[in-house]
């Protein structure tokens, strides 16, 4: 069978993206990996996700299911004072971009590969793609091993890297670059039972300080389930030598009395994962044949839980853009200078909030008392609305702490 467009990768990137090439009727292959339902990290959502699950006909599903709703951010001191939490309905309209959930990622992903089938794509699962097919000084399609090892060929006019932290094409073609100054370990697992917040702030995610610009998420999810996780340099999180995963944890538990108390009153459900060197910016968003899309173009850092909001909002632009590409019989990387753009401006104004909150003299309390006005701005940032001008914001807040440059990534790669 003939394919308009390869999309490599079912997590919310590819499926988005799918969803959309197949609703206008293109012919969309999804080449993943796994078995669905799969694991997944990434599990708050924020407020601006809202304009991409509208667009993939996912909110009906996101209303009824079991996610927890999520309405609020707040910070929480190592002594286990809590601020004043960031509510989203401050901003955004209280019934429906200021509302968002807590997911399970498994359960999350698999209603979007659904939704995605529903409107036309084919998938295929526990199939690998390997490499890329070069032919013209473009990618013509990709090279696939299955369950059995047994390799095939797919072939179409243009391919979607969406491969999340494999970051497949970014690899193979030297654009993988380092944040300059991102740079955590992450260790996470799962409570039953943990002590929630009353009312409203029930599905709020916490971050609880540790010292040294360390942090916990407590994310409450459904069944009463909290996912609870731990992120700060190495070096601070194996000091005296400490290296097993749980012993970080737990040692790192004590350092935050808020985080203490209320995960004491539940159970650790056993399983510590830990991932590293997640931080990366591709050079190129695109080459001839090729786009890539989610985190397999950037991802910053889990603090600001933004990686989904960009899986989706790329994963949606990316299919208009190849939709309006095929309908040209155009697929230049030219054609998406303004998706690279688009995309860098909401990567940049992040980053800027991220570097922020991990310089050693930065609090966000500072910055509120002494311009009030922030606040505002602040939560624009923390749910996602990306896209619009905080040059105000970063000149208020460069009186406190530095902001980095942007960097200069993320245009195509034009054919020679
Ligand atoms: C510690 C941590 C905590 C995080 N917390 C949050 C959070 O709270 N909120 C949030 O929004 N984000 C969070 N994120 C980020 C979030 O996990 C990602 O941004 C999001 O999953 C990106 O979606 P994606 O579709 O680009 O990639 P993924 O969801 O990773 O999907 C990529 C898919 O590609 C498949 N694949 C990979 N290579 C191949 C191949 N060669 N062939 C075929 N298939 C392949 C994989 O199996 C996978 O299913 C966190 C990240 C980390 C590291």
């Amino acid at each position: 069978m003939n394919y308009d467009a390869l999309i490599i990768g079912a997590g919310p990137a590819g499926t988005s993206a799918a969803t959309i090439l197949a609703e206008y009727g293109h012919r969309v292959l999804i080449i993943e990996r796994e078995k669905f339902p799969r694991y997944h990290i990434g599990e708050s959502l924020i407020p601006f996700t809202f304009h991409a699950l509208e667009r993939l006909g996912m909110l009906p599903k996101m209303r009824t299911s079991n996610f927890v709703k999520k309405y609020s951010v707040t910070f929480v001191q190592n002594d286990g004072r809590r601020s004043q939490p960031f509510y989203f309905h401050t901003r955004y309209d209280k019934d429906t971009i200021a509302q968002t959930w807590q997911v399970v990622r498994s359960e999350f992903d698999l209603m979007m590969l659904d939704n995605a089938r529903e409107k036309g794509a084919q998938i295929i699962e526990e199939t690998t793609v390997t490499g890329l097919i070069h032919e013209n000084g473009r990618v013509a399609g990709v090279r696939v091993k299955d369950a059995n090892g047994v390799a095939s060929e797919y072939r179409a006019p243009i391919t979607l890297d969406c491969t999340g932290k494999e970051a497949l094409t970014s690899n193979l073609n030297g654009w993988r670059m380092k944040d300059p100054y991102l740079n955590k370990i992450a260790v996470w697992t799962y409570y039953k039972g943990s002590k929630r917040e009353p009312g409203m702030d029930e599905g709020a995610t916490t971050v609880a300080f540790v010292p040294n610009k360390g942090w916990f998420w407590h994310i409450p999810q459904h069944d009463d389930m909290v996912s609870v996780g731990v992120v700060a340099e190495g070096k601070y999180l194996t000091r005296d030598g400490v290296k097993d995963p749980e012993a970080i944890f737990n040692r790192e538990i004590q350092e935050n009395e808020w985080i203490r108390d209320h995960l004491s009153a539940g159970t650790a459900t056993g399983g510590y994962h830990v991932t590293s060197e997640y931080s990366r910016h591709s050079r190129h968003c695109a080459s001839p044949g090729l786009l890539l899309v989610g985190d397999a173009l950037c991802f910053l850092d889990p603090v600001f839980s933004s990686g989904v909001l960009l899986a989706l909002k790329t994963g949606v632009m990316a299919g208009e853009e190849v939709h309006k590409g095929l309908l040209a019989g155009d697929l230049s990387p030219e054609r998406f200078t303004d998706y690279g753009a688009t995309i860098r401006l909401s990567i940049e104004n992040m980053r800027k909030l991220v570097y922020a909150f991990y310089h050693p003299d930065f609090s966000f309390k500072d910055v509120v008392m002494k311009y009030p006005e922030c606040g505002g701005e602040i939560t624009d940032c923390l749910s996602g609305d990306v896209n619009k001008d905080f040059s105000n914001l970063w000149a208020r807040i460069s009186e406190f702490v530095p902001l980095p440059d942007d960097l200069p990534y993320g245009t195509p790669l034009l054919a020679a």
